[in-house]
């Protein structure tokens, strides 16, 4: 059995952020590892195939996020500040994004009056059912189910409200070589400070008592520590969780458990599409727009995946949709050449190019269905009615034993991001040595 003083399970940017903390200090640290890469729901590819780098998960930096930037500083990795235009598409009719929703300011002014927390999709419902609100309807859904890979049965009003209240200008930017970088360089740090990092090891069983705690693998390998730091995504640790990748608590973490339940885990499918050429710039789409297209970042439509994106400043062929919330959920059993379809369906008719022609021109594809992925199963946590509650049981350790870490833990305003993973790691490691 090895021993150590921190036993930290996940290697994602919650967990190495974790262990290098501790590392540093001098406590010995072992992070358990599921998958055969660490980074988790960072997996940075450069294939032959693509051209250049492809981040199938986490691909921008969401604003000047403190902690990101200053690690990326610290490590001397590049990054660049995104742009370009963004379009909205109706029956192959483009429209700038920012004249897109109607009835907006009413809908969030009757937002700010709420004193009762509700779904999102109730409160629609209650304030806005009429039919001229349809097209506020489906674009506050979309907006919930897009960007937030959210439930809207489930979500928060409160939570999206202080979501939406600030327009965000802030910029965004993307890693020059990908955020796999960023996780080469945290794995690096824990090993150059005595740290383990073990692959392929992925934790079925955690016994415990307190301040002594033993994870068993799946391949019966034992590791014993004072206290351990489970970074694993919520979708894992759900008590109904009837999969292979289930990890079982003895004794059963009862209160947990049930607080977990509480959480929204959202749902995502990323379709990334290399092209010989960039299609958006066909001739017929200048034709009917008078834009060269030369300068498009993303674009929205109502299509069944429905959101797209460029890798603009940068040329490339590459092309990104995005499928997320309850739509990506119900496709989540679909094979990959089923959901290609389904996408490259999308697009003909978002852009108005024959799907033979999309075809011809498409070089290769990747489909990265995180939620049906094993061991992540999911995109990232969005804030329900029950979450605040919840995430305070789950952010107070259990017999100064068990800390759960990871970016459905963090509380802030930078949700569901590498930040907020990134920022939870570093707070449950200052917890474990300072106590706060
Ligand atoms: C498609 C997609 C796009 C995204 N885009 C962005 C973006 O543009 N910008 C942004 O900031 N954020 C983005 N995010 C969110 C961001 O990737 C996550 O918030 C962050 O990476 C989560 O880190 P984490 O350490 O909390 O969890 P994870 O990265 O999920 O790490 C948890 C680790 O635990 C491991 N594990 C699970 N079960 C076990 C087990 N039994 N034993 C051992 N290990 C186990 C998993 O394999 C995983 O490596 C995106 C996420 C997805 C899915």
């Amino acid at each position: 059995m090895e021993k150590t003083d921190i036993l930290i399970i996940g290697a994602g940017a919650a967990g190495l952020m974790a262990g290098c903390e501790l590392a540093k200090t001098g406590r010995k640290v072992c992070i358990l590892e599921a998958r055969r890469l660490p980074g988790g729901r960072i997996h940075t590819i450069s294939s032959a195939l693509f051209q250049g780098i492809v981040e199938l998960g986490a691909e921008f930096i969401h604003g000047d996020l403190p902690l990101t930037l200053a690690l990326l500083k610290e490590a001397g990795i590049t990054y660049h500040k995104m742009g370009g235009e963004f379009w909205r598409i109706k029956n192959g009719v483009f429209t700038h994004e920012e004249h897109f929703i109607d009835h907006w300011d009413d809908f969030m002014k009757e937002l700010h009056k709420l004193e009762k927390d509700m779904t999102i999709s109730d409160f629609l419902e209650a304030y806005f059912s009429g039919p001229q609100y349809t097209e506020l309807r489906a674009s506050v859904t979309q907006y919930a189910e897009g960007y937030d890979t959210a439930d809207t049965k489930r979500a928060s009003s409160f939570a999206l409200r202080e979501e939406w209240q600030e327009e965000d200008h802030a910029p965004q930017y993307r890693i020059d070589k990908g955020y796999g970088e960023l996780i080469s360089y945290l794995a690096d740090m824990v090993k150059q400070h005595g740290g383990s990092i073990h692959l392929d090891s992925a934790v079925k069983e955690i016994k415990w008592g307190k301040n002594e705690v033993i994870g068993t693998t799946h391949d019966g390998g034992q590791f014993s520590a004072a206290k351990i730091i489970i970074t694993v995504p919520l979708s894992i640790l759900q008590p109904d969780d009837t999969e292979h990748d289930a990890i079982s608590f003895s004794p059963a973490l009862i209160e947990q458990q049930a607080a977990i339940q509480k959480m929204g885990i959202g749902a995502v499918i990323k379709i990334l599409l290399q092209f010989s050429e960039p299609i958006w710039q066909d001739v017929s789409i200048q034709e009917r727009t008078g834009n060269n297209m030369k300068k498009l970042g993303f674009f929205f439509s109502q299509e069944m995946v429905p959101t797209w994106w460029t890798q603009y400043p940068t040329e490339s062929t590459l092309l990104t949709g995005w499928l997320g919330g309850s739509t990506a959920e119900a496709m989540k059993d679909k094979t990959d050449a089923e959901i290609l379809d389904i996408a490259l369906a999308s697009l003909a008719t978002i852009l108005h190019l024959k799907p033979s022609f999309i075809k011809e021109k498409l070089l290769t594809s990747y489909i990265a269905n995180w939620t049906a992925e094993p061991f992540i199963r999911g995109s990232y946590n969005y804030d329900t009615i029950e979450s605040k509650a919840a995430r305070e049981v789950l952010s107070s350790p259990v017999a100064d034993t068990i800390y759960f870490a990871g970016e459905a833990i963090y509380k802030g305003t930078e949700m569901g991001t590498v930040e907020a993973a990134l920022a939870s790691g570093k707070a449950v490691a200052s917890r474990i040595l300072h106590g706060n």
